[in-house]
């Protein structure tokens, strides 16, 4: 099933990254710096579409009016890999809040299951970004969006790195409504759930782990 709210970020900047992402050699220094970057870029693009207000401004020389987003903003890494990728993020929106999700991928269900869930009062008011590099099986993506619905957040985005076919579907099935960002869609899932080509575990290529 197609996405309604697809969108590939095709910048030459973010193409970039990600050849460095994906490449087998990078280290986990190389990684966290090319995931700094392209979370940085890609946030220009996810954060468009954002509402402003009016607000008037006095300059040295005479007052004036000027925009300030209309709403605060959550970012909503799912641990662990989210983390990571939110950093870039927060430095083009430092004055944003960050609600902690910690989902893993039973390994043999392949299905989420929460850990760790700590967001900040009120985030109903805000715009969310849930961040997650890897869209594979859908499962974590599907969850999150679901625990954020339950708080009543009215606008949701979800943004990643590498998406893939079967991610998107069940995104597209389950939360049509909710924007999905990705520098890359993918081929397609191998049997253990890691995306093809992909650039392997996000989590264990940033943090040295196995
Ligand atoms: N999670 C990852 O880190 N990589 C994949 O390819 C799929 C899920």
């Amino acid at each position: 099933m197609p996405h309604p709210n697809l969108f590939v970020l095709e910048h030459p900047l973010i193409q970039q990254n990600l050849y460095y992402l994906r490449d087998k050699n990078s280290n986990s220094l190389n990684f966290r710096s090319a995931l700094d970057e392209i979370g940085a870029l890609m946030v220009y693009e996810v954060t468009r579409e954002f509402k402003l207000i009016s607000k008037e401004v006095e300059t040295p020389l005479e007052k004036t009016t000027g925009y300030i987003l209309e709403k605060e903003v959550t970012l909503v890494p799912i641990l662990r890999a989210g983390l990571a990728m939110c950093d870039g993020i927060l430095k083009l929106i430092p004055q944003a809040r960050v609600g902690h999700l910690g989902l893993y991928r039973d390994k043999t269900t392949l299905k989420p299951v929460e850990y760790y869930c700590k967001f900040p009062p009120n985030i109903e008011e805000s715009e969310v970004i849930i961040i997650d590099p890897m869209l594979a099986t859908g499962g974590s993506a599907v969850a999150a969006v679901d625990y954020i619905k339950d708080r009543n957040v009215q606008s949701i985005r979800f943004v990643c790195l590498v998406a893939s076919p079967e991610g998107i579907a069940l995104m597209a099935e389950n939360h049509p409504e909710v924007p999905i960002y990705t520098a890359a869609l993918d081929r397609q899932l191998n049997d253990h759930g890691y995306i093809l080509p992909g650039l392997g575990d996000a989590g264990d290529r940033i943090y040295g782990t196995e």
